[in-house]
């Protein structure tokens, strides 16, 4: 006799995406399903008990008593037969005088198949997933109230399966707030660089790379509040460049401006890490060297006098001019230090350009 292969129903797709969102296809035993089925074949009074869930093209057991089997074809599946009539259990009370299972290997296989009956696990949207099912190997009949148990095992098993659905939708509720956390903490990050930075251009002069006037502002606004703290003998230089002019007209703009860079560099090599060097005015840079004393400075300023003089990489030669002027924290302002600093400039300049005068006091 030729096997009777049932065609799908007109919902199926939409069934087998409903089981695939539970996840459970090929999942370990567990103890909830496990007591399913004892407390079934119990209640019911038969030595085989599965809870079957009807995949693409097998039925595969979550759990079971009385087989070994983890799963069979969908094919020759009694519990295919039950989801098809979901609305209530599916009985077959003697499968060998049944036209639809008489020559199902299930059943005439030794031992074979005889009575089952199951329960279809309908979910709230109406799939039906699979059954909870009770299988022997007799004929035989069950009352009205194994009947109702099975039934009530049946709407058990489809709330372990929710629980278990929604256990799933937390775990990935959670894990998808983690990320979105963890992708504001970098975007926070990203903000707080991007503000560092344009402080940083805010406050820096592009083309030498030295703390700006508004930089310089701001620092003094900062020592003012006590967010900067400086004490005792500091020195204050000013430095402008000799001639600038002459560059700019002689030998154009860019190269004026190489020469403001290559001043800048040798600025930045000659200060330590606590003095502040500004470039405070066209062609004009200010020092202020904390814990200095004026001969200490003296020696800062010449050293980066005589490197921008050695520098052969600009098409002409460059030379300084610096004044210095000394004070102590609490005893004088900075404002008439720089004044005296401005004063040993002027000097400087008076006295032919390329050297560093210190304010007498
Ligand atoms: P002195 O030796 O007396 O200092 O003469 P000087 O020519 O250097 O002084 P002056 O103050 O007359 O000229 C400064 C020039 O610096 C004028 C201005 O055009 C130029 N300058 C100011 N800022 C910049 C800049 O960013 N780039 C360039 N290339 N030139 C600038
Ligand atoms: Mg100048
Ligand atoms: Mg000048």
């Amino acid at each position: 006799m030729v096997r009777s292969v049932i065609p799908p129903e007109p919902g199926e797709a939409r069934r087998l995406a409903a089981l695939r969102r539970y996840r459970i296809l090929d999942t370990l035993p567990e103890r909830a399903y496990d007591d399913i089925v004892r407390l079934a074949s119990t209640l019911c009074g038969t030595p085989i008990s599965t809870v079957t869930l009807i995949d693409l093209d097998r039925q595969w057991f979550k759990a079971s008593i009385g087989t070994t089997d983890r799963e069979n074809a969908r094919e020759i599946a009694f519990c295919d037969h039950a989801i098809r009539q979901p609305d209530d259990l599916f009985v077959v009370r003697d499968a060998s005088v049944d036209p639809r299972f008489i020559d199902n290997p299930l059943v005439t296989a030794p031992g074979g198949i005889r009575f089952y009956a199951g329960m279809p696990l309908v979910t709230a949207e109406g799939d039906a997933l699979g059954t909870v099912c009770v299988v022997d190997r007799c004929p035989r009949d069950l009352s009205p109230a194994q009947l109702d148990g099975l039934r009530a095992l049946g709407r058990q098993v489809v709330a372990l399966l929710e629980l278990r659905r929604l256990n799933l939708d937390s775990q990935r509720l959670l894990a998808e707030r983690d990320l979105l956390n963890q992708s504001l903490v970098s975007y926070q990050r990203e903000l707080e660089d991007l503000n560092q930075s344009l402080d940083r251009q805010a406050s820096h002069d592009h083309l030498t790379g030295l703390v700006n006037r508004s930089g310089l502002d701001k620092l003094r606004e900062d020592a003012r509040a006590g967010r900067v703290r400086f004490s005792g003998p500091f020195t204050v230089a000013l430095l402008d460049v000799d001639h600038f002019k002459r560059v700019n007209d002689g030998y154009g703009h860019a190269t004026g401006d190489s020469v403001l860079r290559i001043v800048g560099e040798e600025i930045r090599r000659g200060v330590r890490g606590g003095d502040v060097a500004a470039r405070y005015g066209g062609e004009e840079f200010l020092l202020f060297l904390p814990d200095t004393s004026p001969d200490g400075a003296m020696v800062v300023v010449e050293r980066i006098r005589q490197a921008v003089a050695a520098r052969t990489d600009v098409a002409v030669p460059v030379t300084l001019s610096a004044g210095l002027a000394a004070g102590v924290v609490g005893r004088d302002r900075v404002e008439d230090v720089f004044q005296r600093a401005d004063q040993a400039l002027y000097q400087a300049k008076a006295r032919g350009r390329d050297r560093v005068e210190a304010a007498q006091d």
